[in-house]
C-alpha cells in the first residue's frame, strides 16, 4: 500500500506511533471499538470484517469450549484479509492469532520439557521454527510463552509452564520472545509473542484449573511477576490478563495490575488482551453487574482486546455516549491495537500469499535435539544406560512404548501424526531387535488391566527391558487437573510384573530401564527404585521416539535437569526449592524427618523424590574453587568456579547458582536459583567459569511494597542441583538500589 493524502497513516517514513495517531483520528468511535474485539474464526462474518473487527483467533484443541481449526489456513485467512483491506472503510488489516505453544507442524517438547533443557538458545530456536511454520499459515500472533511459575503438579497447565523457578521461567521466557519475534517484528516470518497469564493463574488453590488464587503481596512481587517483567523488558509485544482474581479483582479488570504495575511501573507500551471470554466472566466473579459494567471495568483497567466475549464492540460506544467511559480511553486502546499491527508490518504486507515452502527437515532435526537435551536421567545404577551394542534384544513394554501422537502433549494441531516414529520403531530403525508388549492403555477404572501375557512374551530372552509409562496428553493441559499425581492406575502393577519377570531370570538378569513420559511430575511407586535407570521426558513431541532412542543408545546425552521438583507423595505438595525458612536453618532444604519437630510428616520422608535441578549425564563432573569475585547492588554479583569432566566421554552439565539472604526485612527463601550456565567439556578437560548474577535477581519486596536489593551478608552456592555446593558467604556493597 502506498500513502496518499487520503490515507496518510500509510506513509512508512513516519514513526509508528504517529501513523497510529493519524489513523485513530480518522476513525469513528464504533470503528475504534470494533478494533478491540477478537472473534473466533468460525464465527467471524464478512460484515464483522467490513465493520472493522480487529482480530480473529484460530482454535487449537486445548482451547476452552471450541473445536480445533485445521492447520493450513493461509488461503482462507487471505480471503478474509482481502475483505478487511479492500472492502472496509479504512482498509485496516486483521491480525490472526493462535496458540502456537510448542511448535506448529513440527512439534517440540512441551514447554516443561523445553525448560528441562535449561538451554535458552535451544528454546529460542524452537520458537523460531514454530514462528516460521505458523507465519506461513497466516498466523502472526501467538499466545505464548506461558510464564506462570508453577509449584503444583496437580494443575494440568504445569505442562505449559517452565517450572517452579521465577529465574528459569524468566530466562526461558525471554528466549521464547526473541525466537517468536526476532529483532524485527515486521519480518514476514516473525510472530508477536504474548506473555500469559498475568498474573498468578498457576497459584490456583488445590491445583484445580480456573480456580481461585490466593497470593501474598511479597510472593506475587518476588515469584509470579518477575518473569513477566523480564519478558516486557525483552520487548514482548503483548500480555494476556489471567482468569483469576488478584487481591479480589479479576486480572482483566484489575487496574492496579494492568495499569499500575504493567504500564506505569514497568513502562509496557504493548497490547493487553484478556483471556478467553474473560470480559464476560467478570460477572461470574461477581464484580460486574452486567455486560456493560464488565466492558467498562476491563477497558478502564487496561485491557485493550476482548478475546471472544464480543462485549467491547457491543458496549463501549454506548458507554462513551453515556459518559461512563471517556472516549479517549477507547481511542488509546485502539491506537495500541494499530501500533501492534503496524509493528507487525501488516499494513505493508497484509497477505500470506505464496511463500516458499517451509523446510521442515531442519526443524525436525532441531526438535530431535531438544528431546535429548530435555530428557532427565534421574537414576543410572551401574551405568545401566546407555545400552551398548551387545544389548541387542530390547523388550519395549508399556502404554507409551509404541505410542506416536501420545508423545505430542497438550496444544497441538489435529491431524499431523504422519511420519512419526514411536520409541519402539526408533530403536528398531537403529538396528536393535525389538519386541513390544502391554502397549495398550490400562483402563483407569480397572487398575490391573494391563496385558501381562504380552509383556511376558515380549520380555522373553531380552537383553534389556524398557518399560515406557506415564500419561496420555489429554491428562494434562488446560482444564485437566488431577487430585492425585501418581503414575496412573494399572501402570504400577505393570512395573511390578516386569520386576517379577526380571527376578525369575536371576542367572542372566536383563537391564531394567524405566522411561516416564508425562505432562507433569508424577509420583512413582516405590518399586520404581528397583529399575537400573530412570529416564524422564515431559511429553517430547513429534520427534520424541527418535530423540529418546538417541539417549537410550548413547548417540546423545540425556541433557535435562529438573525444572520442577518431583514429590515422593502427592500429599507433600506444594514442595519446591525456594520456600521460606520457617523451622529450618539457613540453606537447608527439605529436611529429613527426625531432625526437627513439627514440620515433618509422620508417614512420609520430608525430602522430595527428586530435587529441582537434578539430572545426570553419561559422564561425571566435578566442581572446585567456587568463589564470589565481586558483589555490588547495582552491577550484580560475579562468581567463578572450575568445572572438570572427570569421566571418560565428552559431556555437558548445567552449573547452577543459588543465593540466600539470611537476614532481611521480610523472610526470604532458604535459597533460590539466580543464574545457570550450560558447560560442554571433553573427557578429562576442565574450565574456569565466570558467572554473573543480575542485581534484579537478588531484589525482594520490602515492607513498603518496593522491590530492591539490600546491602549486607548473603550466601551463595554453586553446584549441580538445588541442594548441592558448599555455602560461600559474601557481602553486598552499595545498599538499597531499587530495581
Ligand atoms: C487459555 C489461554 C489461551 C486461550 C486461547 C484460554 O482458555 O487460558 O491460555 O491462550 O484460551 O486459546
Amino acid at each position: 500500500m502506498t500513502a496518499s493524502s487520503a490515507r496518510p497513516w500509510l506513509d512508512v517514513t513516519l514513526p509508528i506511533h504517529r501513523r497510529a495517531e493519524l489513523l485513530v483520528a480518522a476513525m469513528s468511535i464504533d470503528e475504534c471499538a470494533a478494533q478491540l474485539d477478537q472473534l473466533r474464526i468460525d464465527e467471524i462474518t464478512e460484515d464483522d470484517v467490513r465493520e472493522g473487527v480487529g482480530s480473529a483467533i484460530l482454535a487449537t484443541s486445548a482451547t476452552a469450549g471450541n473445536d480445533a481449526q485445521p492447520a493450513s489456513s493461509a488461503p482462507q485467512l487471505d480471503a478474509l484479509q482481502r475483505v478487511a483491506v479492500e472492502r472496509s472503510r479504512l482498509g485496516i488489516p486483521l491480525v490472526f492469532a493462535r496458540d502456537v505453544i510448542h511448535g506448529h507442524h513440527t512439534i517440540f517438547p512441551i514447554p516443561l520439557g523445553q525448560a528441562a533443557s535449561w538451554d535458552a538458545e535451544l528454546v529460542e530456536a524452537s520458537c523460531r521454527a514454530a514462528a516460521v511454520e505458523a507465519s506461513a499459515d497466516g498466523i502472526r500472533w501467538t499466545f505464548a510463552p506461558m510464564l506462570d511459575v508453577c509449584r503444583d503438579p496437580r494443575w494440568g497447565r504445569v505442562a505449559e509452564s517452565y517450572g517452579e523457578s521465577a529465574h528459569l521461567t524468566g530466562a526461558l521466557g525471554v528466549a521464547a520472545v526473541h525466537g517468536f519475534q526476532t529483532a524485527d517484528l515486521a519480518a514476514p516470518d516473525a510472530i508477536a509473542a504474548c506473555a500469559k497469564h498475568f498474573a498468578g493463574y498457576s497459584a490456583a488453590e488445590g491445583g484445580r484449573d480456573h480456580n481461585t488464587a490466593e497470593i501474598s503481596r511479597p510472593t506475587l512481587e518476588d515469584v509470579y511477576l518477575p518473569p513477566f517483567h523480564a519478558a516486557t523488558l525483552a520487548g514482548c509485544a503483548s500480555v494476556m490478563a489471567a482468569f483469576n482474581t488478584v487481591d479480589g479483582l479479576p486480572a482483566g479488570s484489575n487496574r492496579a495490575l494492568l495499569t499500575g504495575v504493567l504500564r506505569e511501573r514497568w513502562g509496557f507500551d504493548g497490547l493487553v488482551v484478556t483471556d478467553w471470554n474473560a470480559v464476560a466472566e467478570t460477572r461470574d466473579h461477581g464484580t460486574a453487574a452486567d455486560t456493560a459494567d464488565a466492558a467498562a471495568q476491563c477497558l478502564l483497567a487496561g485491557s485493550d482486546v476482548d478475546m471472544v466475549s464480543r462485549l467491547f464492540r457491543a458496549e463501549l460506544p454506548g458507554l462513551v455516549a453515556r459518559g461512563r467511559v471517556a472516549e479517549r480511553a477507547v481511542r488509546e486502546a485502539a491506537a495500541r491495537v494499530l501500533r501492534f499491527k503496524l509493528r507487525l508490518g501488516l499494513f505493508e504486507r497484509p497477505f500470506t500469499g505464496e511463500r516458499p515452502c517451509v523446510q521442515r527437515a531442519p526443524h525436525r532435526a532441531l526438535a530431535r535435539r531438544c528431546v535429548a537435551r530435555g530428557a532427565v536421567l534421574l537414576a543410572n545404577a551401574h551405568e545401566t544406560l546407555p545400552l551398548a551394542a551387545e544389548h541387542n534384544r530390547l523388550a519395549l513394554v508399556g502404554p507409551l512404548a509404541d505410542a506416536k501422537a501420545e508423545l505430542f502433549g497438550t496444544w497441538v494441531l489435529d491431524g499431523i501424526v504422519s511420519e512419526v516414529a514411536s520409541l519402539a520403531q526408533a530403536l528398531e530403525r537403529a538396528g536393535r531387535a525389538v519386541t513390544t508388549g502391554a502397549t495398550s492403555w490400562a483402563d483407569d477404572a480397572k487398575p490391573a488391566q494391563f496385558d501381562g501375557a504380552s509383556a511376558t512374551s515380549a520380555a522373553d530372552g531380552a537383553d534389556a527391558i524398557i518399560v515406557v509409562v506415564g500419561e496420555r496428553p489429554d491428562r494434562s493441559g488446560e482444564a485437566n487437573s488431577v487430585v492425585d499425581p501418581s503414575l496412573p492406575a494399572g501402570q504400577p502393577e505393570l512395573l511390578e510384573h516386569v520386576l517379577e519377570l526380571a527376578r525369575a531370570r536371576a542367572q542372566r538378569p536383563p537391564r531394567l530401564v524405566l522411561v516416564v513420559i508425562a505432562g507433569r511430575p508424577l509420583v512413582l511407586p516405590a518399586c520404581a527404585d528397583a529399575f537400573g535407570a530412570v529416564l524422564w521426558s515431559f511429553h517430547p513431541g513429534s520427534e520424541g521416539g527418535l530423540g529418546l532412542a538417541d539417549v537410550l543408545l548413547g548417540a546423545a546425552e540425556p541433557g535435562g535437569r529438573l525444572p520442577i521438583t518431583i514429590p515422593r507423595h502427592g500429599g507433600q505438595i506444594p514442595i519446591f526449592h525456594d520456600h521460606t525458612p520457617t523451622g529450618r536453618p539457613l540453606g537447608e532444604y527439605h529436611r529429613q524427618p527426625g531432625a526437627h519437630g513439627g514440620r515433618r510428616y509422620l508417614d512420609c520422608a520430608g525430602a522430595p523424590k527428586w530435587r529441582f535441578g537434578e539430572g545426570h549425564g553419561y559422564t561425571a563432573f566435578a566442581l572446585r574453587e567456587a568463589r564470589v569475585l565481586s558483589a555490588h547492588a547495582e552491577a550484580g554479583v560475579r562468581l567463578s568456579c572450575t568445572v572438570a569432566n572427570a569421566g571418560v566421554r565428552a559431556g555437558e552439565t548445567v552449573v547452577q547458582v543459588y543465593v540466600a539472604d539470611p537476614v532481611a526485612e521480610l523472610s526470604q527463601p532458604v535459597r533460590r536459583l539466580v543464574a545457570f550456565m550450560r558447560v560442554s567439556l571433553d573427557a578429562g578437560a576442565s574450565r574456569e567459569l565466570q558467572i554473573g548474577v543480575e542485581a534484579r535477581a537478588l531484589a525482594y519486596c520490602h515492607r513498603d511494597g518496593a522491590r530492591r536489593v539490600d546491602a549486607g551478608q548473603y550466601v551463595a552456592w554453586i553446584g549441580f542441583h538445588s541442594s548441592d555446593g558448599a555455602p560461600i558467604e559474601f557481602e553486598m556493597v552499595d545498599a538499597r538500589v531499587r530495581v
